[in-house]
């Protein structure tokens, strides 16, 4: 579904992705995981061209998105929750939610979509008027993913969703994505909490200095001796 090949990205003359190639078929979790200043995040935002590939090719759903504008690629399905949330914290929740929604036209499907969102995240449907900027770090995440799922996307992008979280709303954001996926969600998640995306995710690539160093199942990176000195702490 989604496809990257040989992709390049520099920041001036800082040379940031180098050839780096990665693949998420339809229905897989699969996870990116790398140190601190990896390329992760660049990752992201080469994807959905917040920073241009210098060369190297990006496909998702059949179609070349290396040079498409942002708001044209999250149209064509694909969404972001980006790093440390970046929520509009001046508008409400209500508001957030609306503008995951501002790829679409049809209200009442917004309205049944907003309605999906309070479901999952029960905590968000009590603070649809709460200013967003006021919720606490956890629940600015799960409007995050909320936001995310307003576009009804065909695959989901999720930067460090356990950043700064504490271990149990880490907890419930992993259980958030599991459920995300039995609804026949398609995700590639970046993280550096190693041992719980490795715990939930189908495959995972481990990025080193702006390159894909390994690849392989979830099951056998979480027993691999490079992941474990490097990654789960030995
Ligand atoms: P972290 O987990 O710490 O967020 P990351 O793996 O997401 O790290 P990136 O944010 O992708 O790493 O950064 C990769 C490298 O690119 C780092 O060395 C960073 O300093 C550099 N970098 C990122 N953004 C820019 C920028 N706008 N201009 C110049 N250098 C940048």
């Amino acid at each position: 579904m989604l496809r990257l090949v040989d992709v390049n990205t520099f920041y001036g003359p800082s040379h940031v992705l180098q050839n780096l190639s990665l693949e998420v078929e339809k229905g897989e979790i699969v996870c990116l995981l790398g140190a601190n200043a990896a390329g992760k995040t660049t990752t992201m935002k080469t994807i959905f061209g917040l920073t241009r590939a210098s060369s190297g090719s990006i496909n998702f759903d059949g179609q070349a998105i290396e040079r498409k504008l942002t708001g044209d690629i999250v149209k064509s399905g694909l969404a972001l929750v980006p790093e440390a949330r970046r929520i509009f914290p001046r508008m409400s929740v209500r508001e957030n939610l609306e503008m995951g929604a501002f790829t679409r036209s049809n209200k009442n499907e917004i309205a049944e979509d907003m309605d999906h969102v309070c479901q999952i995240f029960p905590r968000l449907r009590e603070r649809l008027k709460q200013l967003a900027g006021t919720m606490s770090g956890g629940e600015q995440q799960m409007l995050a993913m909320g936001r995310a799922i307003m576009s009804r996307p065909k695959m989901i992008c999720m930067d460090e969703p356990s950043m700064g979280l504490s271990p149990k709303l880490v907890e419930t954001v992993f259980d958030t994505i599991l459920r995300i996926r039995s609804e026949g969600m398609t995700i590639f998640l970046v993280e550096q909490n190693a041992s719980m995306a490795l715990s939930l995710a189908d495959r995972g690539y481990v990025l080193q200095t702006g390159k894909i160093v390994l690849t392989d199942t979830a099951k056998n990176l979480l027993t691999n001796d490079l992941v474990r000195q490097a990654y789960l702490g030995g």
